[in-house]
């Protein structure tokens, strides 16, 4: 199948699910997880009318940007984000969606107050509590969101999250219920914020996720296919 066709198998699923939801199909973003995926592929996804891409790793998104630079591209950083990338990073992404301690939301305003810019950026949030996951903890999240507004290059636009892996996407509920749940009571606690964004669900599961109320979904290997060994 190719890049289009499986684009618009995703759309469809999208709008399926929004409807079922009670929303309206363009609430949800679609975002191409291009880890691993060569810049052709990018290419084509773009071809058939995809701009949005989330990269993992700072260097890999460098190298794949500019063989893309004749493209109006938008990136969003989805990996783990290292204290010694932060510089890179901004220079290279629209959004990072994985602030999840203080020390990168210190070490990214000081870099961005340097460079004279202000970074959209999204909390990373460990709603399954696994160990070897990167987030923060839901009970040090208002803490984290606090050290955010707090910093005036950093504009904090929503959560993101990867809950625990389950065969059954109806078994992945609970985690997009409980990261929903989160912002609302952000919501509440912090009226001056704008959480507008919901970053959740992946390719298995992403139809709970919108029902669940993402306005981004990050879709890898159902967009592109398998991911190829780097
Ligand atoms: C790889 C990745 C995805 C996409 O995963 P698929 O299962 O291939 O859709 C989404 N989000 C993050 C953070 C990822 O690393």
């Amino acid at each position: 199948m190719s890049i289009k066709e499986r684009l618009e198998i995703i759309l469809e699923k999208i709008a399926k699910a929004a409807d079922k939801a009670g929303r309206k199909p363009e609430e949800v973003k679609l975002l191409g997880a291009s880890k691993t995926q060569p810049p052709e592929k990018i290419r084509e996804a773009f071809a058939a009318g995809l701009s949005l891409f989330g990269e993992n790793y700072v260097q890999e998104a460098k190298k794949k940007k500019e063989a893309l630079t004749d493209l109006p591209l938008t990136w969003h950083l989805i990996g783990y984000l290292q204290r010694n990338k932060a510089k890179d990073a901004l220079k290279i992404f629209d959004l990072i969606e994985t602030v999840d301690r203080e020390a990168i939301a210190t070490e990214l305003e000081k870099r961005a107050a340097r460079l004279e810019k202000v970074v959209p950026v999204f909390i990373e949030v460990n709603v399954g509590g696994e160990e070897t996951k990167a987030g923060v903890a839901p009970e040090e999240l208002p803490a984290l969101v606090e050290c955010v507004l707090g910093l005036s290059h950093l504009r904090l636009e929503g959560l993101m999250t990867i809950p625990p892996y389950r065969e059954d996407p109806e078994e992945v509920r609970p985690f997009f219920v409980r990261l929903r749940e989160l912002k609302e009571d952000l919501e509440r606690r912090f009226p001056e914020a704008k959480f507008r964004e919901l970053s959740m669900g992946m390719s298995h599961d992403f139809h709970v996720a919108v029902e669940e109320g993402a306005t981004i979904v990050r879709v890898g290997t159902a967009l592109f296919g398998p991911r190829p060994k780097k």
